[in-house]
């Protein structure tokens, strides 16, 4: 687990207009943070930023106090959850838990048979023991997961024979075992019915909170941004309008 830290970042595409202007922001460790706005705000662009897909313009992102801007993505640890699971169709449910650990293992970023990931440029000085699912051989990891999302039924299926809740699960599942230090959401829920998504958005409140991980999670829904999360960051325009709990944005005028 980590605290994040983003220091007046910028990000300016070729254009030269400026997607995120001067954002600062403190994550605590094992905060849930909700970046919400409207389509072009820029959520995606600073999520990221945070992840290492996208260079910074200028600013600086720090985890756990380090300077992170340079870091390949692989050495920020950082576990992100797509709208449309990238789930792999002829792996089973287990072999696609199991996948992040079998990378990580083959290029050696992970000590996989004691389960502490000393991987890369953070030397292994970081904590990342996950409640529940951490330690552990991967056939461990991959099971405790498992459990924890209520998929151990499943664990021999393919994701065309699964509901759409469960295949959400399954990539919840890969982001568990990979031990991050902070769960990034990039609106892991668009793709849902409204009922099944107001079921995930209870899962995933549960989840986080019994993880204790740092979570920055994306939406340009309302009812996400007011009931998941312990603060509300406001994107407008590249801009952070406001940064609140989710109580004090109710009972404002
Ligand atoms: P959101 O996730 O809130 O919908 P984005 O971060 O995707 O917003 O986009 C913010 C702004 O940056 C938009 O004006 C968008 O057009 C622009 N933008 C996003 N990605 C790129 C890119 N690769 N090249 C140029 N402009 C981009
Ligand atoms: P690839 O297509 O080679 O898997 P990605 O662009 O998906 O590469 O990921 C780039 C880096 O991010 C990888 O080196 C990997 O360590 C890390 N990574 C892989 N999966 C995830 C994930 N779900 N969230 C965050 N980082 C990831």
């Amino acid at each position: 687990m980590a605290s994040i830290t983003l220091n007046n970042i910028v990000k300016k595409y070729d254009d030269g207009f400026p997607a995120v202007n001067n954002v600062s922001l403190d994550i605590a460790d094992g905060e849930f943070v909700i970046l919400v706005g409207p389509s072009g705000c820029g959520k995606s662009t600073l999520l990221r930023m945070i992840v290492g897909l996208e260079d910074i313009t200028s600013g600086e992102l720090q985890i756990d106090g380090t300077r992170m801007n340079e870091a390949a993505p692989r050495d920020r640890n950082l576990a992100m959850v797509f709208q449309n699971y990238a789930l792999y169709p002829h792996l089973t449910v287990y072999e696609n838990i199991a996948f992040p650990l079998r990378l990580a293992k083959k290029s050696g970023g992970l000590n996989g048979s004691n389960g502490d990931s000393t991987g890369g440029a953070n030397g292994g000085s970081r904590g990342r023991s996950l409640g529940g699912a951490g330690g552990g051989s991967v056939d461990d990891r991959v099971r405790k997961a498992a459990e924890m999302l209520e998929l151990t039924e499943h664990l021999e299926r393919k994701p065309a024979n699964l509901s759409g809740g469960q295949r959400q699960r399954v990539a919840m599942g890969r982001a568990i075992v990979r031990q991050a230090d902070a769960f990034l959401f990039d609106e892991p829920l668009s793709n849902l019915d409204a009922k099944l998504r107001g079921q995930m958005r209870a899962e995933i409140a549960q989840l986080q909170r019994r993880l204790g991980v740092t979570s920055v999670y994306v939406t340009h829904d309302q009812t996400e941004a007011m009931t998941l999360g312990d603060r509300v960051a406001v994107l407008k325009k590249g801009e952070l309008q406001q940064v609140a709990s989710p109580r004090e944005l109710y009972e404002q005028p």
